[in-house]
């Protein structure tokens, strides 16, 4: 089954939240053809509008661009960014991409639970550790499309998801079965869809870009 990663862009009010940022442009065999700097051009949008850069995990599919929005505040899991300034850093941390945080130059604000981002509960960060000790995903509530679940890697496929399955490339098994019991609870409470991220039957439930779901 082909593996395939994806980003999303949150508009709140005069607001956006880029959630999850893919590789870098130029990584060998998996690089993007265009930059997300660029397809926010199409929309009008300047990097320095976008007031959040929220992170699921720290590994290189997610936060490959994430150097592109300096002007952007850094969501991420506490224990994520532990790891990324650790010395030596965690295992699978993508590090160089985060220096302009690490350096102070840049505001970063850790999210060790949950995180209710606009503080109206339209878009919460939800604490999902397993796959990594710091990951989250995040509830989406639209407007008129209904409520969606973006599960960074608490899965990887539908079948994970159904089965309580863990993929592979994982930090702790319980936390990661007890995470997408949660997502599931979470989703049922709130009529929410589960959007697997690296899942392409997933990413075709949400228009694709530059459409988008209001
Ligand atoms: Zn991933």
């Amino acid at each position: 089954m082909q593996f395939v990663y994806s980003c999303y862009l949150i508009k709140h009010g005069d607001n956006y939240l880029l959630w999850d940022t893919g590789f870098a442009p130029g990584t060998p065999n998996t690089g993007p053809k265009e930059s997300i700097q660029d397809q926010l051009a199409k929309l009008n949008v300047k990097p320095e509008q976008i007031k959040f850069v929220g992170i699921s995990h720290f590994h290189g599919d997610h936060t490959g661009q994430v150097n592109a929005f300096p002007k952007a505040t850094l969501l991420i899991g506490k224990n994520e960014w532990d790891g990324i300034t650790s010395n030596p850093p965690a295992q699978g941390a993508n590090v160089k991409p985060f220096e302009g945080w690490i350096k102070g130059e840049n505001k970063v604000e850790t999210v060790a639970l949950d995180k209710d981002v606009f503080g109206d509960g339209s878009v919460v960060i939800l604490r999902t550790p397993g796959h990594t000790s710091g990951h989250q995903a995040l509830l989406v509530k639209l407007a008129k499309s209904g409520n969606y679940i973006l599960s960074g890697d608490a899965v990887h496929f539908h079948e994970n998801l159904a089965s309580d399955g863990v993929p592979v490339f994982n930090h702790d098994r319980a936390q990661t079965i007890a995470s997408i019991q949660r997502m599931k609870q979470i989703a049922k409470i709130h009529k929410a869809k589960i959007i697997v991220q690296h899942d392409e039957r997933d990413i075709a439930k949400l228009p694709a870009f530059p459409a988008g779901a209001m």
